[in-house]
């Protein structure tokens, strides 16, 4: 199934930032990454070379992905390349004292193939500095490539590689799921899902099954369960419902 055609979702509103990036090489190398993984976005901020995108290694790098690294923007600050987006993962091989929640690209991935509308961005950092600390507290989540802790940086325009494989699979994931029971409705909102956690908590409370004083890791490891399937609204009312029937019953 060719995505770019049948999915309008994330192969258009995921945009890979690239922040002062050295390497004429890497931009090109990059726009193939993305290209190669039915993406297209590419923005770089300041990178060192003027001619980066029709510098002889860009164009070699790029190879059949020379529209990407055409339609590729140069902006001059970090708030110029995430106007309008929704949601903002910075890629870092360096753990912070101070960052956003950490995701593995898998993990992180699966997160945002569920943000149903609006642009999403990637930002990476250079080859030489990684990612300066007041970019990585403004994102809302900082993904890590687990590596071999001695030797744990990546090669820029492999990690974006990585990240946009970890993209496509995860929006392939969702599309097939769903495929496969023939029919999919509206995502739940967050707000949904939260109200509906806490109505099922209720209801579980209600007939003994859930101690609040002794509540164990129940309510994680099922919302760790419902997470993974990905809820849509009707599904979390049939949630809601079931958890007021027995709320209803267990006052009885
Ligand atoms: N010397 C830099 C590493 C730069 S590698 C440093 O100390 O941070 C260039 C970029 O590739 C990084 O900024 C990051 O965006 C990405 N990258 C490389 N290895 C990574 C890893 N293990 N996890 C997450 N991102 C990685």
């Amino acid at each position: 199934m060719n995505l770019t055609e049948t999915d309008t979702s994330l192969f258009q509103r995921l945009r890979f930032v690239l922040v002062e990036t050295s390497h004429p090489g890497n931009i090109g190398a990059a726009a193939r990454a993305i290209k190669t993984m039915g993406f297209g976005q590419l923005v770089l901020v300041n990178p060192r070379f003027d001619d980066a995108l029709t510098h002889p290694d860009a164009i070699a790098f790029a190879s059949g992905a020379l529209d990407v690294l055409q339609a590729t923007k140069v902006v001059a600050s970090i708030e110029d390349a995430l106007l309008g987006c929704k949601f903002v993962a910075a890629v870092s091989a360096r753990l912070r004292e101070f960052s956003p929640p950490i995701f593995s690209p898998r993990a992180l991935a699966e997160r945002i193939s569920f943000v149903q509308e609006g642009e999403v961005a990637l930002v990476f950092g250079s080859e030489r500095y990684g990612l300066p600390n007041q970019i990585v507290v403004n994102c809302q989540a900082l993904i890590n490539i687990p590596a071999n802790p001695e030797y744990s940086s990546l090669n820029l325009a492999q990690a974006i590689q990585l990240l946009a494989y970890e993209c496509r699979m995860a929006t392939e994931a969702k599309t097939e799921t769903r495929g496969n029971v023939g029919f999919h409705g509206e995502a739940a909102s967050n707000e949904d899902v939260e109200g509906m956690y806490m109505h099922l908590e209720k209801a579980l409370i209600a007939i003994g099954f859930l101690d609040p004083d002794n509540p164990k890791k129940l309510m994680p490891r099922l919302k760790r369960l419902f997470s993974r399937g990905g809820l849509e609204a009707e599904e979390v009312n049939i949630l809601r419902g079931i958890s007021k029937k027995i709320i209803d019953l267990a006052k009885k």
